[in-house]
């Protein structure tokens, strides 16, 4: 049998995985989705050369079906249907805090760690902390490690990570933690092929998708990054506002009356391109969508991120290249056009023809800054860490 690495990306309603061989550094067996969860559970997933695998019988799951329930029958799916064994699992957890500052190897204290983080990131990491507990009661033998999204920036110098409070926040924890972490990797090690090498300098990457974020990299290292304490700061996403006047919080709460958990709604899923829009969260939708407010939601997606990236420059004295990635980001030329036209002032010349092709380099040869899209591969990074923590002869356990 293959023996292969499995990695997990638990969300409240989806169940995201992968398949690497376990020994060598090659491209995913097969990769998929298990999508509905909490309703009407859905499985879809498609082999390394791209042709739709079928999946197991999800007939009998219903809304009642949990995390708990589904990763059984994707296990002996992998097993008996794809013959291959699993000797890893690796997850990505959102929250790492400030003590994980790379992938850990999963063993009870560290879950007693990581479960004390619930409470930073409430809406994500339960999800992640369910699915390593579904995996350990299904397969006790079989090793399990954690990648964070927070853990890449922890490079950041300390400036960047303390908020202007009284000083006894920062050190209870309350600091600017940063997410997207394992997409900012993949791309700096994906940098050296795509870039001169002068680039790899000061570079700013815009991980665009339905949550979006900024990473400042120097040398490849995360120096600064738009969110913050939780992953609602910075730059407008699908359904969140990003950064915000904290005095409009107040606002919501004393005048308008609101509780916590209806401005935490609000915040979390009604804004962003969502809320202005009026419309929808896909950026795919608006750019059909022929109404002034998809093209005001959009413009004002885009004027955020300009800012956001102009913003970032001071901590990286200068700007050497720009990169795009995510959903948006990968997918969007007219999103990186808008992006590029409102920074225009830095020397940065965009090739219309190569950003409509969708071509990887979108520069001019004239442009100060290089540009480029490069799709990122969060799981990879997930799989890379699982193999180098694969304890020597690992067995299969499945
Ligand atoms: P996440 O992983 O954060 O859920 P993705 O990285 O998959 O999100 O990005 C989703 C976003 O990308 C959505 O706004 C979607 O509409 C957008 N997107 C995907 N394909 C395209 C496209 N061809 N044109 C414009 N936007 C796209």
């Amino acid at each position: 049998m293959t023996e292969a690495v499995l990695t997990l990306n638990a969300g409240s309603s989806s169940l995201k995985f992968a398949l690497y061989p376990a020994r060598t550094d090659a491209q995913a067996l097969l990769r998929g989705k298990i999508e509905g969860i909490g309703r009407a559970p859905a499985f879809r997933a498609t082999g390394a050369g791209g042709q739709q695998l079928t999946g197991p019988d999800f007939a009998r799951f219903d809304a009642a079906a949990t995390h708990e329930d589904l990763i059984p029958a994707l296990f002996d799916w992998i097993r008996h249907q794809q013959g291959i064994e699993l000797v890893m699992v690796g997850h990505r957890v959102v929250h790492g805090g400030r003590d994980f500052t790379g992938p850990v190897r999963l063993t009870p204290s560290v879950m007693g760690d990581l479960a004390a983080l619930c409470a930073l990131a409430p809406l994500h990491q339960p999800h992640n902390l369910a699915a390593i507990r579904a995996v350990a009661d299904w397969a006790p033998g079989l090793p399990q490690i954690a990648c964070f999204d927070t853990a890449f920036h922890r490079t950041m110098p300390r400036r960047a990570q303390i908020f202007a409070l009284p000083r006894r926040y920062a050190e209870g924890g309350v600091l600017r933690y940063g997410f997207h972490g394992l997409s900012y990797e993949y791309i700096a090690s994906a940098l050296p092929a795509h870039l001169p090498p002068a680039a790899q300098g000061r570079v700013i990457v815009a991980h665009l998708g339905n949550g979006a974020s900024l990473c400042a990299l120097k040398e490849g290292k995360s120096v600064a990054t738009s969110m913050g304490f939780t992953a609602l700061d910075g730059l407008m996403m699908g359904q969140r506002a990003g950064a915000l006047d904290p005095g409009l919080v107040l606002h919501l709460i004393r005048q308008e009356g609101m509780s916590a958990e209806a401005v935490e709604a609000m915040l979390y899923h009604n804004s962003g391109l969502l809320g202005v829009s009026g419309l929808s969260n896909a950026m795919q939708v608006l750019e059909a969508s022929q109404t002034p407010e998809a093209d005001e939601a959009i413009t004002l997606f885009c004027d955020r991120a300009a800012a956001g990236i102009a913003a970032l420059i001071p901590d990286l004295g200068g700007l050497d290249a720009l990169v795009f990635t995510a959903g948006i980001g990968e997918n969007s030329a007219r999103v990186r056009a808008a992006i590029c036209a409102r920074l225009g002032w830095l020397g940065l010349e965009l090739d219309s023809g190569a950003n409509a092709q969708g071509l990887s380099d979108i520069s001019t040869p004239a442009s100060a800054v290089a540009l480029r899209v490069i799709p990122t591969d969060e799981e990879v990074v997930i799989a890379r860490a699982a193999r180098a923590l694969l304890p020597e002869g690992a067995e299969a356990r499945t």
